[in-house]
């Protein structure tokens, strides 16, 4: 059984129908790679997975279980499927370590203690053990977005979605979060990544999804979609990455 089950999704906003079918099964240890044109409703789709966003057609099974639209559902799936953005999003208020123990209190219920060693733990994993006390203003832009990977694993979520989420940091920070993202991978980390990073997809990703005007356009192995694409679509989207 697939970790995440796309079916049929469609999905609209107002009269424009931004998701028109999307059939995606991953599977659990796989990383996928989503690419395509701004709009092409990359974001809408790991919005919807995440149960952000609400589909209007199909459905969505998150390891066996149909997604549907209630609270107590969407809170227990936000458990099991975690997500991290462009922008971090940490509390400037509080440190790192405040920030990672702060969702597991809020939303697990963790007691103070089990939250600060857990996310000590996740702080040392994505390379920021001696950060714990620091601020996110005292850090880069890369060490932040660590912070939030750090955040997300604290929840134990069995999938991780990434959101374009080394878009908003300079090119020098932009392999330290890459380097973190690559090691989950091959920790066995199930992971969807809407990516404009080619050369890291193409490394690491087990699949290449090509989303073009709301529809997978082309999905296959890196090699056969960065190798040979297809379609004039697909071959024009990545000639304009060069
Ligand atoms: P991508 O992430 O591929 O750039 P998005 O999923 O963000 O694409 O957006 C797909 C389309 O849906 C775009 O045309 C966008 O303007 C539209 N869209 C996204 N979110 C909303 C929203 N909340 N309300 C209205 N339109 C939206
Ligand atoms: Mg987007």
């Amino acid at each position: 059984m697939s970790l995440i089950a796309i079916t049929e999704v469609k999905k609209r906003f107002g009269d424009v129908e931004v998701l028109k079918g999307i059939n995606l099964d991953v599977e659990r240890g796989e990383v996928v790679a989503i690419i395509g044109k701004s709009g092409s409703g990359k974001s809408t789709l790991l919005r919807c997975v995440n149960g952000l966003e609400m589909i209007d057609d199909g459905s969505i099974m998150v390891a066996g279980a149909q997604l549907i639209n209630d609270d107590l559902h969407l809170k227990a799936l936000r458990l099991k499927v975690g997500m991290i953005f462009q922008q971090f999003n940490l509390f400037p208020h509080l440190s790192a370590g405040r920030n990672v123990m702060l969702s597991q209190m809020v939303v697990k219920k963790t007691p103070a203690r089990e939250a600060e060693a857990m996310a000590r733990r996740m702080l040392e994993r994505v390379g920021l053990g001696h950060k714990f006390d620091a601020y996110p203003d005292q850090l880069s832009g890369g060490q932040q977005q660590r912070v939030a990977i750090a955040r997300a694993l604290s929840m134990q979520p069995m999938a991780l979605l990434c959101d374009e989420i080394t878009s908003a940091l300079d090119p020098e920070l932009v392999n330290e979060v890459l380097a973190v993202v690559k090691e989950l991978a091959a920790d066995g980390m199930t992971l969807m990544m809407v990516t404009h990073e080619m050369r890291f997809a193409r490394e690491v990703c087990d699949r290449v999804v090509f989303m073009h005007q709301g529809r997978v356009h082309e999905i296959g192995p890196p090699e056969e979609v960065f190798g040979n694409p297809r379609t004039p679509e697909l071959r024009q989207f990545l000639g304009a990455q060069l």
